[in-house]
Parts: C-alpha cells; sequence; structure tokens
C-alpha cells in the first residue's frame, strides 16, 4: 500500500431561534439587523454549524460535547474561541482543512454584501486562504421557521486532509 493522504469529509448544520435585543453574529462577523439569535453562547449559528462540520470529519463528536450549554464556562462565549479551540486540538492532530462551503439560510437580512466579509473571516479564523472558503446565502421561501423568521439555519461541509498512515 502506497502511503496516501487520509481525507475526510464533515458535514455540519445548526440552527437557532431568532430574538430581539441581541447582535445578530455569522462567521464572526456583526451583522447590521434589527435582531439576533437566541443561544447560550453568541448564538453564531454558522461558526456552530463549521466547527461540527470539522468534529464530523475528524470523528471527534460534536460541538455539545465540547461545548456543553450547561456549562457556565462557555455562556455567552465568543464562538471564533470555540473554533479556535477546536482547530486548534485538530490541527495539533495533524489534520489541514482543503476547503470549507458553506450556506447560511435566512429570511432575513438579506446577506449578499455580506458573504464576501463573512467568507474572509472564516478563513482567516482557520488560517485559510479566501479561495478555500465558500460562504453561501438563501432566503427560506417564506415557508417554515425560517421563511417565516423564526430562525436562521446554517450549514457546512468541510474536508480535511491528514497524514498518510504508516
Ligand atoms: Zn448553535
Amino acid at each position: 500500500m502506497q502511503n496516501l493522504p487520509v481525507l475526510r469529509v464533515g458535514e455540519g448544520h445548526d440552527v437557532h431561534r431568532t430574538i430581539t435585543g441581541r447582535q445578530l453574529m455569522l462567521g464572526n462577523v456583526p451583522v447590521e439587523c434589527e435582531f439576533g439569535l437566541d443561544g447560550h453562547s453568541d448564538a453564531d449559528v454558522l461558526l456552530h454549524a463549521v466547527i461540527d462540520a470539522l468534529l464530523g470529519a475528524a470523528g471527534r463528536g460534536d460541538i455539545g460535547d465540547w461545548f456543553p450549554n450547561t456549562s457556565a464556562e462557555w455562556k455567552d462565549a465568543n464562538s471564533a474561541d470555540l473554533l479556535r479551540h477546536v482547530w486548534t486540538a485538530l490541527s495539533a492532530a495533524g489534520w489541514q482543512i482543503q476547503n470549507l462551503d458553506c450556506t447560511i439560510s435566512a429570511e432575513k437580512p438579506r446577506l449578499g454584501r455580506w458573504k464576501p466579509l463573512i467568507r474572509d473571516r472564516v478563513a482567516e479564523l482557520l488560517e485559510l486562504s479566501s479561495e478555500q472558503v465558500n460562504v453561501k446565502a438563501k432566503s427560506g421561501e417564506a415557508v417554515g421557521p425560517v421563511g417565516r423568521g423564526e430562525a436562521i439555519a446554517a450549514d457546512a461541509v468541510v474536508l480535511i486532509v491528514g497524514k498518510p498512515t504508516t
């Protein structure tokens, strides 16, 4: 057997309820919006989906295993810190990211002008080039919790590469 690099794919999904009086954070970017998202941490739905995709690819469980929402330690946590914590552990284990593709599903706000900012910030957090990250935005087509503006959802898929096994 040749020592081929190990490739692993992971997916992540998250959804948070919309709530007034909180700053909307998407990919660690504060997005102008009349509402934010409810949650134990800063409720950055995109970074939570990215964290789950990374953990899924590496076979390391899920975000709830790493950061229990019953833990006071992570209350109002900055999700960028959670992402850095996870990625530090995975990169120490030899994993590198090939590419990351994400979709944010939100009826409001319209994210067109925010997409490049979010992409660049997520790339920066993971020490990637912007070309390795893609951020897509969809509306909820006026149906379901996303379409009624009750929630924002995010999905992420990541491909990671590990050292060849000997
Ligand atoms: Zn979440």
